[in-house]
């Protein structure tokens, strides 16, 4: 399937569309070479691979997809650009009956459902394609609807650490810590331990200096009462290929629904992670 599907990444120019162009290239799916950027932005070649893309500014969107839909019809379009730019480009890939796999945070994610639902497009839409990590976060919920309380009268240390660019708590540690509290915790979100210096980031969390500028590094450590038991749940990530393989993945998804003509059209990561394995 994989060698069949063409994958456009809008803009590939950035961090996570660089990533993703080029985790799709080593999985064998054929990378578009054209991209649309933000108006007035484009005018630039990116090499990703052997692969020479020409990025393209957002004024001349409309003639560059005629012509890549006319090369490519079962393309399928990946999104990593700007909160700012999440509702104009969903309603763009609409328009064209685009199916698309939305990595952009931010925006007004209520529109973009309802945009995309209204028009029954296929689309795969996450603010978080890290399967691993959306696993463990789904599976941490499932435990605390199942063992309400298990955990109660424990303490909770939870410390999570970022590149210093990333001024707000952890969504996910956010998330987590939801389900602790469901578990019996008594621990608020303000709790969660945010490191952001580089130096602490080095010496304190282990992080390997190559990932100052791009990890994700949480612990949450709890202890009993009488301090006799302790459990620790950690995750420690470097850099972005999670997210990348994660978004080649439900490309991969969208690509056999779209062959399946599934009737159900609009996925979260939860819904990939349930089919199982898509390699
Ligand atoms: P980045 O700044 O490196 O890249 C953004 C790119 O979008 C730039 O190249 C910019 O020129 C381009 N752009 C701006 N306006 C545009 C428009 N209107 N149309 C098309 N392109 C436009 O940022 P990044 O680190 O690659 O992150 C991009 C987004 O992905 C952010 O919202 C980030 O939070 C999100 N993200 C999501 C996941 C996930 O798992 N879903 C993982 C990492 C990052």
């Amino acid at each position: 399937l994989s060698a069949s599907v063409p994958i456009m990444v809008n803009d590939v120019s950035g961090k996570m569309g660089n990533a993703v162009a080029t985790a799709a290239l080593a999985r064998g799916l054929q990378l578009v070479p054209f991209a649309i950027t933000g108006p007035k932005l484009g005018g630039r070649h990116v090499i990703v691979g052997d692969v020479d893309v020409e990025v393209i500014g957002a004024e001349d969107r409309l003639s560059v997809m005629d012509k890549v839909q006319e090369q490519y019809p079962n393309l399928i379009v990946v999104d990593y650009t700007l909160p700012a730019a999440v509702n104009s480009n969903a309603e763009f890939y609409v328009s064209r009956g685009l199916p698309f796999v939305m990595g952009t945070t931010g925006g007004d994610r209520d529109k973009l459902m309802e945009t995309v639902r209204k028009a029954g497009t296929y689309a795969v839409i996450a603010p978080n394609m890290g399967k691993q990590l959306v696993a463990f976060q789904a599976a941490m919920e499932i435990m605390a609807a199942n063992f309400p309380g298990a955990f109660a009268g424990y303490t909770m240390k939870a410390v999570e650490s970022h590149q210093k660019t990333k001024v707000d708590t952890s969504g996910t540690a956010k998330a987590i810590v939801g389900s602790f509290q469901r578990l019996g915790l008594d621990f608020a979100v303000d709790e969660i331990e945010l490191v952001r210096d580089p130096k602490e980031q080095v010496e304190r969390m282990h992080v390997p200096e190559e990932y100052l500028d791009g990890h994700a590094f949480h612990t949450y450590r709890l202890e009993s009462p009488d301090k006799s038991v302790a459990f620790e749940f950690q995750h420690n990530v470097c850099g972005r290929s999670i997210y990348a393989e994660g978004t080649v993945d439900a490309v991969l998804f969208l690509a056999k629904k779209i062959q399946e003509g599934a009737e159900k059209k609009l996925y979260n990561m939860v819904e990939i992670l349930q089919e199982g394995s898509m390699r």
